[in-house]
């Protein structure tokens, strides 16, 4: 198996699916509940998010697969084997949609924002001078996408980065290891923010940001 997906799906540990059903690839639980994330995201808007947006790209990615090689795949190896593919590129749009939204629920958490273990602590201070420095890339990097996209902070190679993709577009694909997501979509912040998206992502590095999945991710819990 590649490293890579190895890496992202036992670190990540959000890509469970069930290879005997009919319907694979199952919807990753919201590790908290719909209105936990409120004030800084509304009930209302997380419900959309996970129960249409979310939802629809697993159900597609199950009709799409069905009876097709990608239908034994992990989804970490669907992305990486559909990414450049043109013949391929509604799988890949799906698929990468269901990857990016059941890591960005793990990004968030009631209990973020805040400060980061020592441990990650050490490398932002290294790779960044210092956890607000951090956060201002973070900020520039989701506030500056223009159109639909993702902000990541990232492994790459050993140093860590943050960088900013379009639509559906995952750092995997570029051999970078994500550690956190925020989703700079419309649909992640309209119903709340309107075309505040500045103000929303704000709010979400000040009081949601999952520091410690994070870590996880790094392997510096
Ligand atoms: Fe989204």
């Amino acid at each position: 198996m590649d490293t890579r997906t190895s890496a992202a799906e036992t670190a990540a540990g959000v890509f469970s699916r069930d290879r005997s059903a009919a319907n694979p690839f199952v919807l990753q639980p919201l590790p908290y509940a719909e209105s936990a994330l409120e004030p800084v995201i509304s009930a209302r808007t997380l419900r959309l998010h996970y129960g249409k947006h979310y939802e629809g790209y697993v159900e597609a990615l199950n009709e799409l697969v069905a009876g097709t090689p990608f239908a034994d795949m992990s989804l970490t190896q669907i992305v990486l084997s559909t990414a450049k593919e043109p013949e391929y590129a509604t799988v890949f749009h799906n698929a990468a949609q269901a990857w990016n939204h059941a890591f960005y629920w793990r990004s968030l958490s009631p209990t973020g924002g805040g400060f980061p273990s020592h441990a990650l602590k050490l490398r932002i201070d290294s790779a960044f001078g210092h956890l607000e420095a951090l956060k201002e890339e973070l900020s520039i990097a989701a506030t500056m996408q223009f159109g639909s996209g993702w902000a990541w902070l990232v492994l790459d190679g050993a140093k860590l980065r943050v960088v900013k993709t379009d639509n559906e577009e995952n750092p995997l694909i570029a051999d970078m290891k994500p550690l956190l997501a925020i989703d700079v979509w419309e649909h992640a912040y309209y119903l709340d923010y309107q075309n505040r998206r500045a103000d929303h992502v704000h709010k979400v590095l000040d009081k949601l940001i999952n520091w410690d999945f994070a870590a996880e991710n790094l392997g510096a819990a």
